[in-house]
């Protein structure tokens, strides 16, 4: 403190200003003969120690004052000043810093206050299940939330908005908010990638009265899922209303033979006859299978608890199809365990399972080829395989085997009887039965229908082997 630039000076002036009203009454009295010249001397100098130790004192805790105001600057959330050794003194300081203290008291709470709400926002921003981006009026990304992270596959995103999106319509909204002509709006885009989505941008004005320029915010949505489930829909009701067309026209045109050309003619009313009866067969198949499939979609999320043994299933569609298999020339072989292999599940759903994947394996096999059922007990799961000798599958075909109406050759399914719906069953099927359906295809040699379920512990105490497909 005493190195303060003119602290002399400083002192002197105030020494001054202290023994400037005795210096007076001392001329006064020296003049008027009350005190000599001596002694109005002495009196006038007599406050100047007293000053010095005064002024002292005052710089003192003027200082002390001006280090606790400075450490309550720089740490506003500490209340304890290391430095706070006050033991009173002439100024007021204690009830200065007292009040001191309570405002720091007051504008700390209000700083953790803010520092809360300022987190919860984050949480919030970062915990929204859709991406949000925010855009300053340059077009660049300043703040992004963890699924936009997700969503882009990056970890930090910043730059113009064109560098992660470049659709026309999206780009032409923002500018258009920025520039304050619009509040906000919508934009529907597909985004061409390895995989195209189908997204969904709200693009909205973000005036936070902070900064005088507008900002953006864009949420995205991923709409692919739900357009797909639209478009299957769509699918589903055309395929549908064309499988159900088709012998019905056959049926009508039969119908208008019968009554006009071929009235008269008793073998065409035979042939006519049979193509009706094969047609509305198809038609019947086709509304059973439809039927089937929405009853086992509707149920598809309880799983079935009765214990169904899978030898039994196995052997009773084997009888089934067994004449089906003479029909065809063909061999139906059956491997079967010694031991039962129960499984927790809906006795009638696995046997139209099962008859749905050896009826394929007979329609689409060789002639005079074996088609092999092996069942086999893999400790914790049951597995069966239905083994043909036939033309194969297309590895192309393999995804989408299970899709409803797909059919690798139409007019082959349609020859054999098919509906195009019997693997779409099975798959519903066996996800409802908490199991897999697998499929193996060679071109030229024939294909491997798995399906595996899970066993019912408890009941197969007899099992002990463990093998591998
Ligand atoms: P479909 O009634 O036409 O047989 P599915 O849903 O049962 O309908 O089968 C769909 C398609 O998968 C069939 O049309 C056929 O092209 C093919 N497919 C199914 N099983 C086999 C198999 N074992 N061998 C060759 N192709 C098969």
């Amino acid at each position: 403190m005493h190195n303060t630039p003119g602290f002399l000076s400083k002192l002197l002036l105030f020494i001054l200003v202290v023994t400037l009203p005795v210096a007076i009454l001392a001329i006064w009295m020296v003049s008027h003969d009350i005190l000599s010249l001596e002694y109005g001397l002495l009196l006038t100098l007599t406050p100047v120690g007293p000053a010095v130790l005064l002024y002292n004192r005052l710089l003192k805790e003027i200082a002390a004052l001006t280090r606790k105001m400075g450490y309550a600057v720089v740490n506003p959330l500490d209340a304890n000043d290391p430095s706070n050794t006050d033991r009173g003194g002439l100024l007021p300081v204690t009830d200065f810093l007292l009040t001191m203290q309570q405002y720091r008291r007051v504008l700390t709470k209000s700083l953790k206050d803010a520092e809360e709400s300022q987190k919860d926002a984050a949480l919030l921003f970062n915990i929204l299940p859709n991406s949000v981006l925010v855009l300053d009026h340059r077009r660049r990304v300043v703040q992004f939330n963890n699924a936009a992270t997700v969503f882009f596959g990056r970890t930090n995103m910043e730059g113009d908005l064109t560098t992660y999106l470049r659709n026309p319509s999206l780009i032409k909204a923002v500018d258009a908010t920025l520039a304050g002509e619009i509040t906000g709006r919508r934009v529907e885009f597909e985004m061409v990638g390895e995989v195209s989505r189908h997204i969904a941008a709200n693009v909205v004005a973000f005036d936070s009265g902070k900064s005088e320029k507008l900002r953006v915010i864009i949420t995205l949505h991923d709409l692919t899922a739900i357009r797909k489930t639209e478009q299957m829909r769509v699918d589903f009701i055309a395929n549908a209303s064309h499988e159900l067309r088709t012998p019905l026209a056959i049926l009508i045109g039969a119908i208008e033979t019968l009554l006009g050309p071929a009235a008269n003619d008793p073998k065409a009313h035979k042939r006519f006859l049979e193509i009706m009866q094969a047609q509305s067969t198809r038609m019947s198949q086709l509304i059973d299978d439809l039927l089937s499939l929405s009853h086992i979609e509707m149920n598809e999320h309880s799983r079935p608890s009765d214990e169904v043994n899978l030898g039994d299933v196995l052997n009773s569609v084997e009888s089934l199809l067994a004449a089906k298999a003479v029909d065809l020339q063909k061999q139906l072989a059956l491997e079967i365990p010694e031991h039962p292999v129960v499984v927790a599940g809906d006795k009638d759903q696995l046997s139209q399972v099962f008859t749905n994947l050896i009826d394929n394996a007979l329609k689409y096999s060789r002639d005079n080829s074996t088609v092999t059922v092996r069942l086999k007990d893999m400790g914790k799961e049951a597995r069966v395989l239905i083994i043909d000798q036939g033309e194969g599958i297309p590895s192309e075909h393999l995804p989408r085997l299970t899709e409803r109406f797909y059919r690798v050759d139409s007019d082959r399914s349609r020859e054999m009887g098919g509906t195009g719906l019997g693997l779409a069953i099975v798959k519903h099927i066996v996800s409802r039965h908490r199991g897999q359906l697998d499929v193996d295809s060679v071109v030229g040699k024939g294909s491997v229908f798995s399906v595996t379920l899970p066993l019912n512990q408890a009941k197969n105490s007899g099992s002990s082997t463990l093998s591998e497909l």
